[in-house]
Parts: C-alpha cells; structure tokens; sequence
C-alpha cells in the first residue's frame, strides 16, 4: 500500500506515453489457432489477408512472437490529442458503497467517438493511408467504431464507407450524423448494395440486422473497389495490440503509486478493450511475474463466454471471411433487438478466448436491467453517464466491492470505463419508465446459432 495520498485523477505526462505497443501473444505458451481459409481449411497467407487488409496490418494480425511494437509517430501525434487517459479513483463511488475496495477506473470516454475505439481506428486509418489506399470500408453496430473510423480518417483523408447494424441506424441517428459530419457514408445493414446484403434480405425479410451481417457487406464492398481494404473495429488481434495502449498507461499510473491491482474487469464484446486493458498485467502473469484476476463481463442476451462453444467458426453471417477459433455462438445468432448495448457479436477475440480457455481469465454474463441499475448509480455519485457496454464492467466492479465489503478485504479493482452514453439514450429511457426486460436466450435457441457452426475434422462441437 502507498503512503503518498493518491488523488481523484492519475494522469500521465504526454511524455509518458507508451513508444510502443505491447503484443500479449508474444508471452503466451498456447498461440491463439491461426485463421483459416474456409475454403482450403488451411491457414489464412499474408498474401490472402492482404486482399483484405491494409500489409502492415496483416503483419501485426500474424506477429505471434515481437512483444512489442513501435507506435509511429504520427498516430503518437493523433493520441496526443485525447491521451494519456486519466485513471480515475472512484471514492465517491466507494463512498456510495460504504465498501473498503478501492475502485480505480481507466477512462476511454474523453473523445468526441466517446470510446476507446479511436485508439485502433487512427492506427488501421494510419496504414491504410500509408498504402497510398483511397479508403477503408466498416460495419459499425451501435456506432462507437464508425464513429472513431470516420474521425480517423477525416484527420488523414481518406474515405470512409460504413455499414450501420440496421437497428442502430434507425435508433441512433444522431451516431449516424456524427459520422457524416466528420464525411463517412453510412448505409443502413443489410442492403441492396452488395450482393451478400440482398441475399441476407431474401432470406430473412423485415431482418434488424447484425454486426455478423454488416461485416459480410463491408468486406465485400472493400474487395469489390479498387484502392479499398476492409477494417474491423474488434476480435481481430491487432486490435487488441492497438488498444494495449489502455493497459499500458494504467499500469503506469498505477506504478506512480505503487497500487498493485487485484482484481481487473473489462467488459467483453469483441473482447479488444478487455483485451487491451489486461495485456500487460496478462503478460507479467504469463510470464510469472506476478498474479492477478481478471473478469471479463459480458451480457446475458449475447453469452460467448459463458455459453458458447470454443471452435472454429465464421466471423460473419454472409461467411465470406475467414474462420476464427473462437468462443462462438454461431455466425447465425442474432441476440434480441431489445438488448441495449453493443455488445453484440457472436464471437470473441481468439486470444481473448484461449486465455479463457486456458484459466487465466474468468468471465461473468449480467442482465441489463442489473447492468443500468449500476450505470444509474455511476452516474450519480460519479458524474459521468457510462457507455451501456461500459456498464457491464461497472456492474461487475460494484458486484465485487460489495463483496469487499462483507468480507473486510481492501482490494484493488481496476475496470475498464470505455465509454460515455450520450447516444443511448433510447436504451436510459426504456430503464427509467420501467420497461426494460431481460431476455435470455434459451438453450434451444442457442442450439439454432450452434447448428450453423461449420463442421469439419476437428471441428466438432
Ligand atoms: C465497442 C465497445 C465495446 C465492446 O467492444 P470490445 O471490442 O469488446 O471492447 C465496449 N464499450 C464501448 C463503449 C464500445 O464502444
């Protein structure tokens, strides 16, 4: 425990700021399985990603061995302009909770895209433009990823094609209209436009959507242009090599202080912030330095993790990408309209998922209303109004301080706070006049994700 008194707000010098990023694979004894080719069954060449993704890109996504990698200069300069992020300590939250924990809470909310997102929007936006491309190609769900993406690439230049998840474009036009603001074109998914989008539509007229959908649309626009690659805004892995920037910095402020964590909560959708915020605290307990927990949080209406199977399966519902093993619950499972946040995929990130998968990691599903209980009482004793998917994370760490407090343990909880909610306001309505519900999937409709999971040797479920 330090002695120095440790204030609201940890902040970094610019100065302090990572030179590079921290690749966690490097440190791991069980590599995450490599992409497949669906087709062939083997894995993915630099030379087939590179149909896809920008070069330098397609290296990070195969680097399973530098463990770190030098952040250029001129996306240093672009995070400059909202990093270091603070670590806040939540007293008053610990206040509220009349808990001995001490809360502590990386803040990724204080940008215009009001999440972590930016961090790799700018870097993939960085190579793209580096490649002499004219523009990049995305889905987007609740909006976050379009949102970063159509910044970064106003900053550079370049051009910006989104495929919004239906439903959020309908319920989010005010994401949509940032997104123009800073020049992307948004197209609600599925559409007519791409060839993926109409056969979607065929099959399941009247369809809200899905990130799976959006995915097989956007990349299909990207290989179907010239001087256009595709970017994803999570699971992939060199995103979480992007957002290790979150870890990094947190556990510099942490060493200004001496706090050593013991516990670290992220919320998981993609798994690229969690991913992110742990890297380096995952890289210490890999590499047998040090021991600490890890919760990755996820939504009881879209339960990876916590219900899914660990195996090969597509990234997208249109499987035109390649095949991620994964904590899966199938390209095909649409989670409930009704689900508020944008935690909505299928899968997870593969090396979030083989350190699940090999105990390092411990994963919770919470329901939403539980979830905007919490995100009502951050809000209140904290100021800021979190992300819903941020909420997950908040939802765990007050679980856990509560559980301090029965107990008498003074532990350190460090979560990750990735965002602020200002666009979710359809969803704090529904909570506020009492009509959110918690849907959960049943294990027959699981079944139904399940049975399109692609069966081959090796792949059985
Ligand atoms: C996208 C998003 C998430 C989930 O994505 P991950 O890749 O799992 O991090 C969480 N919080 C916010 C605010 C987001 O925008």
């Amino acid at each position: 425990m330090s002695s120095k008194e440790i204030p609201y707000k940890i902040y970094l010098e610019e100065s302090e700021m990572p030179q590079s990023w921290y690749n966690v694979r490097a440190d791991m004894k069980n590599k995450p399985a490599p992409l497949l080719n669906p087709g062939t069954l083997q894995p993915m060449t630099a030379e087939e990603l590179g149909h896809v993704f920008c070069d330098e890109l397609v290296k990070q996504e195969l680097d399973d061995t530098n463990p770190y990698i030098e952040i250029p200069e001129e996306i240093r300069k672009f995070y400059r302009m909202y990093r270091p992020s603070p670590l806040v300590r939540a007293y008053c939250l610990e206040e509220k909770l009349q808990t001995p924990a001490h809360i502590y809470y990386k803040f990724e909310g204080n940008n215009t895209s009001g999440s972590h997102k930016l961090n790799s929007a700018i870097a993939q936006a960085y190579y793209a433009k580096q490649q002499g491309l004219k523009g990049v190609t995305t889905e987007t769900g609740a909006g976050q990823w379009g949102t970063a993406l159509s910044m970064a690439c106003a900053y550079l230049g370049l051009d910006c094609q989104v495929y919004m998840v239906k439903v959020s474009y309908e319920q989010k036009p005010f994401r949509r209209e940032v997104m123009r603001t800073y020049g992307a074109k948004v197209t609600p998914s599925p559409s007519e436009t791409t060839e993926v989008g109409r056969k979607i539509l065929a099959a399941h007229p009247g369809t809200t959507g899905s990130l799976g959908c959006a995915i097989s649309e956007a990349v299909e626009a990207a290989t179907s242009q010239e001087g256009y690659r595709y970017v994803l805004g999570s699971v992939l892995s060199q995103v979480l090599l992007h957002q290790s920037v979150i870890g990094l910095e947190a556990q510099a402020a942490l060493a200004k202080y001496d706090i050593v964590p013991d516990l670290i909560i992220g919320c998981a959708g993609g798994g690229s912030n969690l991913g992110g915020l742990i890297s380096p605290f995952m890289g210490e307990v890999l590499r047998g330095e040090k021991n600490y927990r890890f919760i990755a949080v996820e939504p009881a209406s879209c339960p990876s993790l916590t219900r899914g199977k660990y195996v090969y399966d597509f990234c997208d519902t249109g499987m035109v990408c390649p095949l991620a093993k994964m904590y899966t619950l199938g390209s095909g499972f649409i989670p409930s309209a009704n689900h508020a946040g944008g935690l909505r995929y299928h899968g997870m990130s593969s090396v979030v998922s083989q350190l699940y998968h090999d105990g390092y990691l411990e994963a919770r599903s919470v329901e939403q209303t539980s979830v905007f209980e919490a995100a009502e009482m951050f809000a209140r004793v904290e100021g800021i109004l979190p992300a819903p998917e941020s909420s997950h994370a908040i939802r765990v760490a007050i679980d856990e301080a509560l559980k301090c407090k029965e107990t008498g343990e003074a532990k350190n909880i460090v979560f990750g706070l990735t965002g602020t909610g200002y666009f979710d306001m359809v969803a704090y309505e529904k909570y506020n006049n009492g009509e959110m519900t918690d849907y959960i999937p049943t294990d027959a409709d699981l079944q139904q994700g399940f049975d399109g999971i692609p069966k081959f040797p090796g792949n059985e479920i």
